[in-house]
């Protein structure tokens, strides 16, 4: 592989994985035409429901976040926690949603990278990073830079790790050579539909066609609005997230489990959320800070769990 002064893919891969991060891929800063469409699409149809700031348009053009950017490096956080069962006292939590938020440890992670690159190559902003709370088509560059393909789910695939991962990146002006191999833009899933026949919503109303409107993961996390009776009717018992379309898919199954420690539920609010931590974190509101569950707050989680009560 190519190098750029003292940057080479296995130097920026080590200091990913010292990092904390469990893969990492270089694409080139440029978003393909053919994602930018089916994203349009999707807008069109208002599969995004009410998260107005996905019709940014910087999601699609990393010029907008940095100009100059030539090369995006993506890093891959594996996840995957033990399957959880649902039980009649409390509410799931998604697997994503039990350790710590994973926006701030990647905000941790991309700073000491920024900081790395700029040292080696002895030049100052040449980086820009971002994770979920920059808005970029990240899937798109993942499967440009080799690290997986789309699944029917919408998510991404990874070839290692399946789609317990969380996207994250850095785009810089540095011309980085890409570790793209053009195999993985061809659909994977074959003639499987697991993922679409387990949502118990009717979400995935066609291969690679995410309806948000429908999804459990928007409205028990995103949707500001009441929960329709007829999702919360057909909700197994999620209180906040939804994992049944990625524990459907073969592609996770004998993987291991995450040992990140932020990812572990011990290291947050755990897999469930019963009525008396409900009363606990509306008492002290503060124990949310800094894990995933806060996005909902207090209000918001108890509606949730009255929810899957009233449904039982
Ligand atoms: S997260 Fe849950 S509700 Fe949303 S598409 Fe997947 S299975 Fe369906
Ligand atoms: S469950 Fe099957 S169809 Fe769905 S993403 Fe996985 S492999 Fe593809």
């Amino acid at each position: 592989m190519e190098e750029h002064g003292n940057l080479t893919y296995s130097c920026i891969k080590e200091k990913a994985l010292e990092l904390g991060w469990d893969d990492v891929g270089i694409t080139d800063a440029i978003i393909p035409e053919e994602d930018i469409q089916a994203y349009r699409e999707w807008l069109v149809a208002n599969c995004h429901a009410d998260l107005k700031y996905m019709e940014n348009s910087i999601r699609c053009y990393p010029e907008e976040i940095l100009p100059g950017a030539k090369s995006a490096i993506i890093f891959v956080s594996f996840y995957k926690q033990k399957k959880e069962e649902f039980n009649e006292e409390s509410g799931l939590i998604a697997s994503y949603a039990r350790g710590r938020d994973y926006h701030n440890v990647h905000r941790r992670r991309l700073k000491k990278f920024i900081r790395w690159i700029e040292e080696v190559t002895e030049q100052k902003d040449i980086a820009k990073g971002f994770s979920d709370s920059t808005p970029v088509l990240e899937k798109a560059l993942a499967v440009q830079a080799g690290l997986g393909w789309f699944g029917k789910n919408t998510l991404l695939i990874h070839r290692r790790y399946g789609t317990f991962i969380l996207l994250s990146g850095v785009f810089t002006t540095l011309k980085l050579p890409s570790t793209a191999t053009k195999q993985l833009r061809l659909p994977k899933c074959g003639s499987c539909t697991r993922c679409i026949d387990a949502c118990p919503t009717q979400a995935i109303v066609s291969p690679y066609l995410l309806d948000s409107n429908k999804c459990l993961s928007y409205h028990t996390i995103e949707s500001k609005k009441p929960i329709p009776q007829d999702i919360q009717a057909k909700n197994p018992g999620y209180i906040f997230g939804c994992d049944i379309c990625q524990d459907a898919c073969p592609h996770n199954w004998r993987k291991p489990l995450s040992e990140t420690v932020d990812f572990q539920p011990d290291s947050g609010m755990g897999s469930h959320l019963c009525h008396e931590k409900i009363g606990v974190i509306e008492s002290d509101p503060t124990i949310l800070f800094g894990t995933p569950l806060n996005r909902r707050k207090p209000k918001g989680l108890k509606y949730n769990f009255d929810c899957i009560r009233e449904k039982k």
